[in-house]
């Protein structure tokens, strides 16, 4: 954990859901200050110079996106994206239910500084505590003069609607969002415009994700050199064979290696396998990254991505082609169907991986994989659900092609043959 926890002390033990218990912790002191004390322009510069990036996986500046939102437009929103439905990716719903007035505090101070006097929180339908959470705290933060008319006794008004998703993985991508919360089906729309200038009912909108919204109070408290000093810091959602599965804060660009230590190190006697660093959209890594800084750049450089900092560990005990098939079929379920690299490339993928598993592998099928991978690649599909399949498969064929081939040579999968001939003498 960093010099200082930043977003994990307002999750720990009872967390801050109760208002009460938030502002024991200087809660909306950060969201007065910029308020009353700086300028909507002083407060893009503090989040500039903090270096805060998005935490839903794309990384993109967030001071940088608000400076896209034009100044003088009549009516903006500030839209929050609480969907997070990327396999094994849970941080942002442990802030909704355990600290939703830090996000509140974020929204404020975001909504201040691009000029917003609405914002919307999209939250899945699956959350039901996280939604129930929220929505709590946003009545509590009304009762108190928080939200709504003249805030901190301010000339700023702001409303915060809770939205409930129906739950689509594609809404996580931000126009599909916009679409949903205008009520249609969830799929991408065309960019440019992108929505900082053209979003939720064709009205310039700041689209950012529950943790990034989270870091502002922060930011704002300890500034940009204080908040820098601390990494900066980030959430990570680590799952897969660790002890103690969880959400971790460590400065960005901690080594993969000490991520999985700070949840416990692996279970007892196994070796490392695998690990997607950025969830199952990211190309999976080997022993040989587990010293890769967990930043941007570094797994950038290693042909892999940050993402949501969702560290997926897998030991000697898994089954690489098991593990990307799963992966494979969740995409083509969530696949909106709008474009067809993404729409068929997931669907025949999906049928070589099930031919595989079932025992009927072909001997072109591992040339079929990837013609039909580089079909979906490079700009081929509209949106990044379809190129979030490219990545993982090709890692695993570059790293685990023998696990391929003893599939599709045996029918049978030679990690499971492994430890059923380690446990055989004792059985
Ligand atoms: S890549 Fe195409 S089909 Fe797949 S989710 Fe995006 S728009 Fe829909």
């Amino acid at each position: 954990m960093p010099a200082e926890s930043i977003l994990l002390r307002f999750m720990e033990g009872e967390g801050t859901a109760d208002l009460e218990a938030y502002l024991r912790v200087e809660g909306y002191a950060a969201a007065r200050h910029a308020l009353t004390a700086l300028t909507p322009e002083e407060v893009i510069e503090i989040v500039d110079r903090s270096g805060l990036r998005g935490k839903g996986g794309a990384g993109f500046p967030t001071a940088r996106k608000w400076k896209f939102v034009p100044k003088d437009a009549p009516l903006k929103y500030v839209v929050v994206n609480g969907d997070e439905a990327e396999p094994c990716t849970f941080k942002d719903h442990m802030l909704l239910e355990r600290a939703p007035h830090l996000l509140l505090e974020g929204i404020i101070i975001a909504a201040y500084a691009v000029g917003a006097h609405k914002a919307y929180v999209y939250v899945r339908r699956e959350g039901y505590l996280a939604r129930e959470r929220l929505r709590q705290a946003v009545a509590a933060a009304y009762a108190r003069g928080f939200l709504g008319r003249k805030i901190f006794g301010t000339g700023m008004d702001l409303e915060v609607v809770v939205h409930s998703g129906a739950g689509a993985y594609i809404a996580g991508e931000e126009t599909a969002l916009l679409e949903s919360l205008e009520g249609r089906r969830a799929m991408p729309r065309p960019r440019p415009p992108f929505p900082a200038v053209f979003g939720l009912y064709g009205r310039p909108t700041v689209v950012n994700n529950v943790e990034t919204l989270s870091h502002l109070p922060a930011v704002i408290r300890l500034g940009p050199e204080g908040y820098r000093a601390l990494g900066p810091p980030a959430l990570f959602s680590v799952s897969g064979h660790v002890r103690t599965p969880g959400v971790y804060e460590l400065p960005l660009g901690t080594p993969m290696r000490q991520v999985i230590a700070a949840a416990g190190g692996l279970r007892p006697g196994r070796r490392f396998k695998a690990a997607f660093p950025g969830g199952s959209s990211s190309a999976l890594l080997t022993a040989e990254h587990l010293d890769v800084p967990m930043d941007y750049e570094p797994l950038r450089a290693v042909g892999s991505m940050l993402g949501s900092a969702s560290l997926i560990v897998m030991d000697d005990t898994t089954c690489i082609v098991r593990v990307v098939a799963r992966a494979v079929a969740f995409y083509k379920e969530e696949s909106c169907g709008k474009c067809t690299p993404c729409r068929e490339g997931t669907y025949w993928l999906s049928q070589i991986f099930d031919r595989i598993l079932e025992g009927r592998g072909r001997a072109e099928d591992l040339e079929l994989l990837t013609h039909i991978s580089r079909g979906m690649s490079n700009g081929a599909c509209f949106c990044l659900l379809g190129e979030s399949v490219p990545p993982g498969l090709e890692a695993s064929l570059r790293h685990f092609r023998h696990e391929y081939e003893y599939h599709i040579r045996t029918g049978r999968c030679d990690v499971e043959a492994a430890l059923a001939a380690a446990v055989a003498p004792g059985a």
